[in-house]
């Protein structure tokens, strides 16, 4: 895909939860080759609206586009299979297996080999492939090392890239990143910088969710900040820090 085209475009997108407008017609794009930062205080409405694209919850209204086609009906299987892979604010790992099972069982279960089945009723050959495409994105996430230990003996930093190792075993076109900065110290928020913007040159698009507004401004091509399930500002990083809206969302959140 040319850099530059639309990959996602969240047109007017509404969610309601009884009488709670947690996404209120908000709309954006995610153009290839770009890392878009969707940022706000708690409670603006962030990880909905990854479950909206992903399929996870239903839109009450407007519209989602992947590559120019709605994703509208699709289950969250079928969407990941199309190239939209996520990871989740609060990761789930499997603690006493390996980096290795964790990458290779979490994308089977997402849909990389596409027929519901244990992983360990998998033909060979198909198995092997798993394997190797998660040996792959963990050697090229930089977890190599940690390949057979088990995934409860990571550092926190570690357990997020992970889930970004998992997330990319489905040979996604876009990447969608949920806090994955959140509770890191501060080496690993770096060690994560690079990891994103090492995925970005290789031709990665990214979708990052955040809190902490100060690991987005280095990072993104493209941030837009929501307040209440409504986009308060959309821009450039630089201008969007200096935006009145903005500051007054995050002083007063
Ligand atoms: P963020 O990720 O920006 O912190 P969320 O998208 O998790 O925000 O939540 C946005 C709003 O929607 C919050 O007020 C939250 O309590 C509410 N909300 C989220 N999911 C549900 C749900 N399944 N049922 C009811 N309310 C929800
Ligand atoms: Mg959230």
């Amino acid at each position: 895909v040319p850099a530059g085209t639309p990959l996602i475009r969240v047109d007017k997108a509404r969610k309601t939860f009884g009488g709670l407008v947690a996404v209120n017609d908000v709309s954006f794009e995610v153009k290839a080759g770009q890392i878009v930062g969707l940022i706000g205080p708690n409670g603006a409405g962030k990880s909905t609206t990854f479950d909206l694209i992903t399929g996870m919850n239903h839109l009450t209204a407007g519209q989602i586009l992947f590559n120019g086609k709605p994703l509208s009906g699709l289950s969250p299987r079928e969407i990941a299979r199309l190239g939209v892979a996520r990871t989740f604010q609060h990761p789930k790992i499997l603690p006493d297996m390996s980096v290795l099972e964790n990458v290779a069982l979490g994308a089977h279960l997402r849909g990389y080999s596409g027929v519901v089945k244990s992983v360990l009723h998998l033909d060979r050959p198909e198995e092997a492939s798993l394997l190797a495409e998660a040996k792959r994105q963990i050697e090229r996430v930089g977890l190599g090392p940690y390949m057979h230990r088990p995934a409860g003996d990571l550092a926190l930093g570690q357990v997020r890239i992970l889930e970004i190792a998992r997330a990319l075993a489905l040979d996604p076109v876009v990447l969608l990143l949920d806090e994955p900065a959140a509770g890191l110290r501060h080496g690993e928020k770096q060690e994560l910088a690079v990891l994103l913007r090492k995925l970005r040159e290789e031709g990665m698009s990214i979708l990052l969710v955040e809190h902490d507004m100060s690991f987005v401004m280095g990072l993104v091509d493209h941030l837009v900040v929501l307040d209440f399930g409504t986009r308060i500002a959309e821009g450039k990083p630089q201008e969007v820090r200096e935006n009145p809206a903005v500051i007054a969302a995050y002083l007063g959140g």
